[in-house]
């Protein structure tokens, strides 16, 4: 038996068998193949050759700046392999020739080129021959892992170094329930943690040394303890333990789901909005059972990821109409347009390379660059806010000029949309991200400008502290409850108050115990969250007088650390 530690991300108690995505040495089968079946194979390895180039161009996007060019090199490196002439005519000659499955023939010619390579001296060689097998194992794990369609995953425990977005939700699509997820990448306010808690996976981050464990063939996922641990392998007693804990965990979850009807007032009545924050094809039907009031924020980025180009106008109005329609048309949404950058990229699209990406062209930024994508999505939201009471919300705002850029932007799709004798909304409500520091500090010019604002706590910790929301490096300075960053927010607060404009919190605290509760003390009465984070909110809220709340405000914005923050309403927590 082992304990090994992590960052909780989502809740749960986990009893289950492993999957271990080493994407290194997968046993693969050999297998002849009939005559008929060799174009199938050569179509599967081109399929697994795309998907190893997007991955390399994904890791090579999300590393840059972290790691020294050189090292960044070998990606361009494996990506010119990827596409060589010679190693690819070798593999598709010899499935020809022996008739047998893909995986095995790419294995066996790497191996051969790998066996030349390590023949040779100059040590440039021997390192040709590690790119060789880097690659081939990359193109043999998608040939393995897209072919069983993800089923050998079903209520698994996952085991791997990172998970791109992208890759989480297409496991989701595929109908696949995960029983947790482990990763060693760090970032918790990543979005493969916001998609893992929005599919309520219980997951654990940043696992040190992950490969280094000799996993067995059980774990336990205990993200409910104070310290969140995996036990591998665990004993009879330890399991009997854990047995009775997930029951306990259950049952306690279903108590807090009981309060989903009730008001989300505090004792001295005020009303605490929640919305949810929705990305991709989640189960909308489920999620109204939670009864938020509606969507704070959807992420349209990712209904982009689930797509082979950029979706049409048709197509994109099609989509929102479908959302509004399900989730009660009466119920406010608000529709933030398309935030790709950073750690966000779309498979059709290759984001142009920069040192800084996360201070780079995203969000706002890249739409207005990229004028006709911009102009199709909003287009498509006038369209389907003709009977739905949708919003739109530019993320990333860091000047007023983007702004009326926008602005102008919108008037002249609502003249387009007019002369095509296309039916759209006229008044639509705008309102802006507040995720940069520019926006924090002239709060009031901005609120002038826009109809309300909704602050993004993830990315605002990360360019208040200056410190990459991805980095395991500087993970311990990124924290939301840090007095700058609640400053920050309360700036914003104050601004909303004086302009008469709504005020929300979309970032990932709002979801969380402590951090809603430092919203609160802030005055902030919106909260957009995850949507299996609102049963637990709802409750505290219940619980909360919302004046008392209030008088920690000087105290908190007072403090010198997050600890600080936290170590006061811990303890107004545990007094309630
Ligand atoms: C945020 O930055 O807080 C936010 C909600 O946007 P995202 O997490 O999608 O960047
Ligand atoms: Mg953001």
């Amino acid at each position: 038996m082992e304990i090994v530690e992590g960052k909780r991300i989502f809740n749960g108690i986990v009893i289950g068998k492993p999957y271990i995505d080493n994407k290194k040495n997968i046993e693969i089968k050999c297998y002849d193949i009939s005559e008929d079946e060799i174009e199938d194979e050569i179509d599967r390895l081109k399929t697994a050759v795309e998907a190893a180039k997007l991955e390399i161009k994904h890791l090579k996007e999300s590393l840059k700046g972290r790691i020294k060019k050189e090292e960044l090199q070998i990606l361009v490196v494996h990506k010119m392999l990827l596409e060589d002439p010679q190693f690819m005519s070798d593999i598709k000659k010899a499935v020809k020739l022996e008739k047998k499955n893909v995986e095995y023939i790419v294995r066996k010619v790497a191996d051969k080129y790998i066996i030349m390579f390590e023949s040779l001296y100059d040590p440039i060689y021997k390192q040709r021959a590690l790119d060789i097998k880097d690659i081939s194992e990359r193109i043999i794990y998608n040939l393995v892992f897209l072919s069983s369609t993800y089923k050998e995953l079903e209520g698994k425990i996952l085991i791997g170094k990172e998970l791109f977005p992208s890759e989480l939700l297409k496991i989701y699509y595929s109908g696949i329930k995960l029983g947790g997820i482990i990763l060693e990448y760090a970032g918790e306010t990543s979005h493969t943690a916001i998609l893992a808690k929005a599919m309520e996976i219980p997951t654990i981050m940043g696992v040190k040394n992950l490969f280094e464990v000799n996993w067995g063939e059980l774990l336990i996922l205990d993200t409910v303890s104070e310290e969140p641990r995996i036990i591998n392998d665990p004993d009879e007693k330890t399991l009997k333990i854990y047995e009775e804990k997930a029951k306990k965990f259950k049952k306690a979850t279903e108590e807090i789901e009981k309060s989903i009807n009730l008001p989300s007032v505090t004792l001295d009545k005020e009303e605490i909005d929640l919305y949810i924050n929705l990305g991709g094809r989640l189960d909308i039907t489920e999620i109204n059972k939670k009864n938020p009031q509606g969507i704070g924020l959807l992420r349209t980025e990712l209904i982009y990821m689930d797509n082979d180009e950029f979706p049409s106008e048709e197509k994109q109005m099609k989509l929102y109409e479908k959302i509004a329609e399900d989730f009660g048309k009466k119920k406010p949404i608000i529709i933030r347009t398309l935030d790709i950058g950073a750690d966000k990229n779309l498979p059709y699209y290759a984001m142009e390379p920069e040192e800084n990406p996360s201070l780079g062209c995203r969000g706002i930024r890249f739409t207005l660059s990229n004028r006709d994508i911009f102009k199709t999505q909003l287009k498509a939201i006038l369209r389907a806010s003709i009977d739905n009471e949708i919003k739109i919300m530019y993320p990333m705002v860091t000047t007023v000029k983007e702004i009326r850029e926008s602005k102008k932007l919108l008037i002249q799709c609502k003249e387009e949309l007019k002369e095509e004798g296309i039916a759209y909304r006229e008044e639509i409500e705008v309102g802006i991200m507040i995720e940069v520091p520019s926006v924090v500090l002239l709060a009031e010019t901005f609120a002038k400008e826009v109809d309300f604002f909704s602050i993004g706590t993830n990315d605002l910790t990360q360019y208040i502290l200056a410190t990459d929301r991805f980095s395991e490096a500087v993970h311990d300075i990124y924290n939301s409850l840090d007095p700058a960053v609640l400053k920050a927010v309360d700036i914003v607060a104050q601004a909303g108050k004086k302009f008469n404009k709504k005020v929300s919190v979309c970032g990932e605290m709002a979801g969380d115990e402590i951090g809603a509760l430092a919203l609160m003390s802030l005055g902030i009465k919106n909260l957009s969250m995850i949507p299996s984070s609102i049963p637990k909110i709802r409750n505290l809220v219940r619980k909360i007088e919302f004046k008392k709340l209030g008088q920690l405000r000087e105290k908190i914005l007072e403090s010198l650390s997050p600890k600080e923050v936290k170590e006061i309403l811990e303890e107004y927590l545990k007094n309630l």
